[in-house]
C-alpha cells in the first residue's frame, strides 16, 4: 500500500477471483466458464468490428439493448447494458445503498457482494442461509436495506422459488430486491416476468456463463425505466462507453443464435446431472443445482485436501475456506470428456486413500 492511498480504500479487502493458471494446461472447473465457444455468429460479428476499433463504441448500445429486451420480452427502456453483471451490481450498490439502507445478502454468496458493499462505503449485513443452504425468505422481512439474492445461488446452486421472490418483493415494497440471474439459464426461472407487477425489482443477467462470453465482458439489468434512467445516471457519470465494440456486436450475434445457445445449456444441464449421479455413486453429498456447477462434500476426505490433490492431478475446482463449507468444493460443469475425466481422478484419489 503507498502511503498516498485514501483513507477510504485502507481497509479494503479486494474479490478474490478464481485461478487462472498460465504455467500448465488444466482441466478448469473453477470459475464456471462454458465449455464451448462462443456462437459463430458472435465471433464473426466481432472480428467485423474490430477494424472499427479507432471509433468509440455507442454509448446507447441502441441494437444490442434493443435484441436483448426483445429477447426478455421487455421494452428497451427496462433494460441496461453493462460490463459484466458485476458492473450493474455496483451501480446498483451506489444507486440504492447509503447510510440508511444497508445491503442484505446470504452469508453464503457471491463473495462480491461483500467487496461492493464495503468499496461504497454501505454497511453490508449477512443473513445466514437455512442448515439446508436455502434461503428463508421470513428472515428478511422486516429489515430495511436493499436485498440482493442470487438464484439459483452461488455457491451452492440452490434455485429459491418464484413464489419465495414474490413473497419478498410484496413484503415490502419500498425496498429494492435484486435477483442476480447469472446461472438463471441452467434450469431455473427469471423473475423478469415479475417486472411488470412490482417497480422494486431489479434483476440481473450475464452473457458470461450460458452464453460463452466471460472473457468479452458482457451483462445486464432489467427493472422499472425509472431504476434504469438512475442506473444509466451513474454509467454515464463512471464510464459512458462501458461495453467496448467487439463486446456488443458479439453480443448480439449471441442474441441471434437462440438454437446454439439452447443446445448448450441442455448440454451442461444433461453433463451436471451424469456428474452428480457419478459423485453420489461415489458417497459425495451434492447439493440439489439448477446451475452450471455444482457443490458436493465427501465424508472420505476433506474438501481442501480433495481441491488440492485434484490441483495436483491436473483439475481445478472452487475452494472455499469458509468455515461453514470448507468440506465442499465448487465443481464447475465442463464438457463431458472433461467431467469423465474428473470422475476418473476422484476415483483415483478415493482409492488412493
Ligand atoms: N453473479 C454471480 C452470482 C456470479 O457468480 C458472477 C460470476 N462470477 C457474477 C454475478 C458476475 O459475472 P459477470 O461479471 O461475468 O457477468
Amino acid at each position: 500500500m503507498s502511503k498516498f492511498l485514501s483513507n477510504k480504500y485502507k481497509n479494503l479487502t479486494p474479490y478474490v477471483p478464481g485461478e487462472q493458471p498460465k504455467e500448465r494446461k488444466f482441466i478448469k472447473l473453477n470459475t464456471n466458464e462454458s465449455p464451448f465457444a462462443p456462437s459463430k455468429k458472435a465471433i464473426k460479428f466481432a472480428s467485423e468490428q474490430a477494424e472499427k476499433l479507432y471509433l468509440y463504441s455507442d454509448p446507447d448500445l441502441t441494437e444490442l439493448t434493443d435484441i436483448t429486451a426483445k429477447t426478455l420480452g421487455v421494452e428497451s427502456g427496462n433494460v441496461i447494458m453493462t460490463n459484466g453483471s458485476d458492473e450493474v451490481l455496483n451501480f446498483i450498490f451506489m444507486a440504492y445503498c447509503d447510510n440508511d439502507t444497508p445491503a442484505l445478502f446470504p452469508d453464503i454468496s457471491y463473495g462480491f457482494y461483500k467487496v461492493f458493499a464495503e468499496i461504497n462505503n454501505v454497511k453490508g449485513v449477512e443473513i445466514p442461509l437455512r442448515e439446508d443452504f436455502t434461503v428463508s425468505v421470513d428472515d428478511y422481512i422486516g429489515k430495511k436495506g436493499t436485498v440482493f439474492i442470487a438464484n439459483p445461488n452461488a455457491p451452492t446452486g440452490i434455485f429459491l422459488p418464484i413464489c419465495d421472490i414474490e413473497r419478498l418483493l410484496s413484503s415490502d415494497r419500498e425496498r429494492i430486491v435484486v435477483i442476480d440471474e447469472a446461472y438463471v439459464d441452467f434450469g431455473g426461472e427469471s423473475a423478469v416476468k415479475l417486472l411488470g407487477k412490482y417497480d422494486n425489482l431489479i434483476v440481473t443477467q450475464t452473457f458470461s456463463k450460458s452464453r460463452s462470453m466471460a472473457g468479452a465482458r458482457l451483462g445486464f439489468g432489467v427493472a422499472s425505466k425509472e431504476i434504469i434512467k438512475d442506473l444509466m445516471s451513474i454509467k454515464y457519470s463512471t464510464n459512458p462507453y462501458n461495453v467496448n465494440r467487439m463486446t456488443a456486436a458479439a453480443g448480439i450475434g449471441a442474441l441471434l443464435d437462440e438454437d446454439y445457445f439452447k443446445k448448450n445449456c441442455e448440454k451442461i444441464i444433461e453433463n451436471r446431472e451424469w456428474t452428480k449421479r457419478e459423485l453420489e455413486e461415489l458417497g459425495f453429498c451434492v447439493l440439489p443445482s439448477l446451475s452450471n456447477f455444482i457443490f458436493a462434500k465427501s465424508s472420505k476426505i476433506s474438501g481442501k485436501d480433495f481441491y488440492l490433490r485434484l490441483k495436483e492431478r491436473g483439475v481445478l475446482v472452487r475452494h472455499f475456506d469458509k468455515d461453514r463449507i470448507k468440506e465442499y468444493n465448487r465443481i464447475t460443469i465442463g464438457s463431458i470428456s472433461e467431467m469423465q475425466e474428473f470422475i476418473k481422478i476422484t476415483k483415483e484419489i478415493l482409492e488412493s486413500k
